[in-house]
């Protein structure tokens, strides 16, 4: 089926001629109609302007004049702006948006010639680890545990869509956005592989912003090559956004095959968290045994302030949020709910407009900025801040990389967690350090636990060294040799 090539296959089938761009997105269009109304992974649909891309793909390539992603079938995170594609964040707020402009990301995409099947799900303005906030309704994982047809399990978050969508083979890729670990969780619960970049590398102007400091965007997709290919395509300095850096794109797909021979690998020690389930450990141990039959040694390394992570993460983001969502205020951008006086709109139009976790997220933001809390809350996270970062840089004069479990669980049910914010934030305790410090980090598919679940092991690399990040996943890509399979993907519903 079209809908099980890699990106890589699939480029390469286009390029030999063996099918068109145009059925290859109409594969996709189909499997789509037939599965998203059960996995909810796309907000809107583009199936017009999907099909006129794939027809445009085709005659550049008749032409000769085929960009590197000619063709390729994408979900956009619909945290993306794209010029008169609805533009959602999964928030009401945002529920009637068509943005007059397109993200740089999604620009760079378009002109490599990739085609956009719809916009993806995700938790509202990407505050989550379930896809449960999204004002859109829940995305359900395509994965079921062994022998229960019927559980329903969260695709992880924020960027659940996305993952759910590339996981079931509505999509041979997706962009997704990272502020704390919302690719990387994802794409560990849905058994695929997903890249944060190092802070900069994409341009960050068009996305809509959560906590600008932090967020970051790239790719998910089956392996560790296709992302490679999105990420080359997706990244690039950009005079929109100054902190994109200006710094050449490497060729991130000739990475994934260097060999990691006479290469370091730190396991911090820290991350061995009191309470870790036995499997986790076990895979970890596990990823160990892959990279040193790759040539590389394992090294144990300390990042001391990994356990001021999540705490630092949960006063910085929420800042940051209650700032840039200030904008939305019922006169500039998507809903308005008239008032009285001006007071009054904007409080009715922001009462109407967010739901809880978003509420909850600009009040704990407000409250730490506040006169007589700032020095308290947020001045001193900035301080924990970097010492984190100097963790990292101290652990990378030592080691070229760094391995370790992507999330403390496999996919829970639809609903847990959901009374006990705590709980849902801890889902991010092993991804937010690298989203502090900026560095690039890469989930992997690596097993499955004992309910037949995937499970994700985290690369961790120096900035602007996704290379050899590239190069440690595809080892242990290689070597884990995860070819398990959804449950629920094009052609396959039980
Ligand atoms: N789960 C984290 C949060 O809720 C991370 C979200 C993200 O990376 N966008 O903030």
């Amino acid at each position: 089926m079209l809908t099980d090539l890699t990106l890589a296959e699939a480029s390469a089938g286009l390029a030999a001629r063996r099918f068109s761009a145009a059925e290859l997105t109409e594969a996709h269009l189909a499997a789509i109609a037939a599965l998203n109304p059960r996995l909810n992974a796309y907000i809107t649909l583009a199936a017009d302007s999907a099909r006129a891309e794939a027809a445009d793909a085709d005659a550049a390539r008749a032409r000769g004049e085929a960009g590197p992603l000619a063709g390729i079938p994408l979900a956009i995170k619909d945290l993306f702006c794209t010029a008169g594609l609805r533009t959602t964040a999964a928030s009401r707020i945002l529920g009637n948006f068509i943005p007059p402009y397109e993200s740089t990301v999604t620009a760079n995409l378009r002109r490599a010639g990739a085609v956009f099947l719809g916009k993806a799900n995700l938790d509202e303005f990407a505050m989550g680890s379930s896809n449960m906030t999204s004002a859109f309704g829940p995305v359900e994982n395509p994965w079921k545990p062994r022998g229960d047809a019927a559980a329903k399990l969260v695709p992880g978050g924020s960027s659940g869509g996305s993952a759910a969508a590339v996981a079931a083979r509505l999509a041979l890729g997706a962009t997704g956005t990272d502020t704390g670990g919302s690719i990387r969780q994802p794409a560990s619960f849905c058994g695929i592989a997903g890249i944060k970049p190092t802070y900069g590398r994409c341009s960050r102007w068009g996305i809509v912003a959560f906590a600008s400091s932090l967020d970051q965007a790239g790719p998910f997709a089956r392996t560790v090559q296709d992302c490679a290919m999105l990420l080359g395509a997706m990244a690039g300095h950009d005079p929109k956004d100054s902190t994109s850096a200006d710094r050449p794109v490497p060729d991130f797909a000739a990475a994934c095959s260097r060999s990691l021979r006479g290469m370091r690998i730190g396991i911090p020690r820290e991350y061995r968290a009191p309470g870790m389930s036995g499997e986790i450990e076990a895979l970890w141990q596990r990823g160990l045994d892959w990279l040193r039959a790759a040539g590389a040694e394992p090294v144990e390394v300390s990042l001391p302030h990994t356990k001021y992570g999540l705490a630092t993460y949960y006063i910085v983001a929420p800042a940051e949020c209650s700032s840039n969502l200030a904008r939305y205020d019922g006169v500039r951008f998507g809903l308005r709910e008239d008032g009285a006086d001006l007071t009054e709109l904007y409080e009715r139009t922001r009462a109407a407009g967010f739901g809880d976790e978003v509420r909850r997220r600009i009040l704990i933001g407000t409250y730490v900025l506040s006169a007589g809390y700032y020095d308290a809350y947020y001045l001193k996270a900035q301080k924990v801040r970097a010492l984190i970062h100097r963790d990292f840089t101290e652990a990378f004069a030592k080691v070229d990389a760094l391995l370790t479990p992507t999330a403390p669980s496999a996919a829970f049910a639809q609903g847990a967690n959901m009374d006990d914010p705590v709980q849902m934030y801890l889902n991010d305790v092993f991804t937010v350090p690298a989203s502090m410090a900026g560095v690039p980090a890469m989930s992997v598919p690596a097993g499955l636990d004992s309910d037949g679940l995937p499970l994700g092991l985290q690369v961790i690399g120096r900035p602007f060294d996704e290379e050899t990040v590239f190069a440690v996943a595809a080892a242990i890509e290689r070597e884990a040799g995860f070819d398990a399979q959804p449950a629920i993907r094009a052609g396959v519903a039980p």
